[in-house]
């Protein structure tokens, strides 16, 4: 295992790259000197090591990390990853990804980010359980619901969070349902945040892609990842008409020209853990005609729309030019490199962020935040009443920023956030008080 070490300097590749974004964005805003040096560095970064008992009677010690990107807006807020990859670069990024994301969708939150390196399929229940609990103990001190609110992120899910805030509520001697989203419905946890980042991406989608004339029936969607939102978005869109022909999973895609029926294929996988291109009627589960792909053939197909829902760094220098798709609505975060989307928009092809595009997750985060501080829950119906005027409304202004400075959706969306988290933190500066004002 390596040992990362916390530091706060930008020669770090995954940070580095993510603040890149800000460069082109920062010609349009007027934000001032001591703001933008504020959001350069991560407030404050956490490297943990936890120890965990495994179910052989062996200890065995994982390497945990939080980092609070910025908080000028409100409490830190963002999810927590398990997943072998994880670095405290990578947690930077991804807090920096938070920060922007919160401001986007105007809520009342910094960003922030989490992370444990494992492979969690290696570990029992039990002993993920005792981690989860292990990492909480780590960070009891740096987390709080006025502080920094945790959530789900890749392979950690409602459970995981019931756990995390169980143990905080242990350690703090009172319950604390407010410190953690994404909970199971029982602990406080809100209707529709299982599948808010999907709503969220399908609201984002319907209401951009009518400014290309797009008529659903004829457009075709290749989606990689058939995750909890990859899978849940598939099906939305095909619900709506639109012709999902590719899907995947870490293991591979399946592709079919007339369309794939995403029922039957979400069925198949539950139950086996692994795609293939079915049609089930009840629970008997026939094999349709279709191709097999590669990750790397779906990306390059010739579709209207591509969805990355997966990894971060999945469209790259290496591969932009392939890239075939008219449209790319990131939901996962940060699936396209800078150097990725300046070959991309020479390509004429048009970028959805993922500080926008998956942002009805966090949205629903802090409706449940919300709601566990008013103690007043809502209906499904109340937070999808909630959630779509949200979307559409952050969507809408993105795209008129867009069309105001002839920009990419991704400089508009950042060029939105700045306007917001420079004002706020120019309204906390002393920079006036000590120069009267003169410069
Ligand atoms: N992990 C999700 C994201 O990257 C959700 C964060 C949250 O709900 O706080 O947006």
């Amino acid at each position: 295992m390596t040992i990362a070490t916390p530091t706060n300097q930008l020669s770090l590749s995954l940070l580095a790259d993510a603040s890149s974004r800000l460069e082109e964005a920062l010609k349009y805003v007027s934000i001032s000197e001591d703001a933008l040096g504020r959001l350069k560095y991560p407030k404050a970064s956490l490297s943990v090591s936890i120890p965990v008992r495994m179910d052989n009677g062996s200890l065995r010690i994982f390497q945990g990390y939080r980092v609070r990107y910025d908080d000028t807006r409100g409490p830190g807020k963002g999810g927590v990853r398990y997943h072998p990859h994880v670095t405290l670069d990578e947690v930077q990024s991804l807090a920096f990804w938070m920060t922007f994301k919160s401001a986007v969708m105007n809520l009342p939150f910094g960003g922030a980010k989490g992370g444990i390196a494992l492979n969690p399929k290696e570990l029992s229940r039990q002993e993920l359980e005792r981690l989860s609990r292990g990492y909480i103990d780590a960070i009891a001190d740096f987390i709080g619901p006025d502080v920094d609110i945790l959530a789900p992120d890749m392979y950690t899910n409602a459970m995981i969070m019931g756990w995390m805030m169980d143990q905080y509520s242990i350690i703090k001697r009172k319950v604390s349902p407010a410190v953690v989203t994404g909970k199971p419905i029982m602990m406080g946890g809100s209707q529709g945040r299982n599948t808010a980042t999907a709503t969220g991406a399908f609201y984002v989608i319907s209401t951009l892609l009518p400014h290309f004339d797009l008529i659903p029936e004829q457009t075709t969607v290749a989606i990689q990842g058939f995750g909890k939102v990859g899978a849940a978005l598939a099906e939305l869109l095909a619900q709506a008409g639109y012709k999902v022909v590719a899907v995947s999973d870490s293991q591979g895609g399946i592709y079919c020209d007339r369309g794939l029926d995403i029922p039957s294929i979400r069925q198949y996988k539950n139950e086996s853990r692994s795609i293939k291109a079915v049609y089930c009627e009840d629970t008997v589960c026939s094999i349709v005609e279709h191709e097999v792909l590669t990750n790397e053939e779906l990306l390059a197909l010739d579709v209207d729309v591509l969805i990355p829902a997966a990894l971060e760094n999945q469209i790259t220098e290496a591969n932009a030019h392939d890239i075939s798709a008219k449209y790319i609505f990131e939901v996962a975060n940060g699936p396209i490199t800078s150097a990725a989307d300046r070959i991309l928009e020479s390509k004429g092809i048009y970028v959805f962020p993922d500080i926008l595009v998956n942002a009805g997750g966090v949205t629903v985060s802090y409706f449940e935040w919300v709601q566990n501080r008013s103690g007043m829950y809502w209906t499904l119906e109340e937070v999808h009443q909630h959630l779509k005027p949200k979307m559409v409304e952050e969507a809408k202004a993105i795209w008129k920023l867009s069309q105001e400075y002839d920009t990419s959706m991704r400089t508009a969306a950042y060029i939105h956030a700045l306007n917001r988290l420079g004002e706020a933190l120019d309204a906390k500066g002393t920079r006036d008080y000590y120069t009267n004002g003169k410069n």
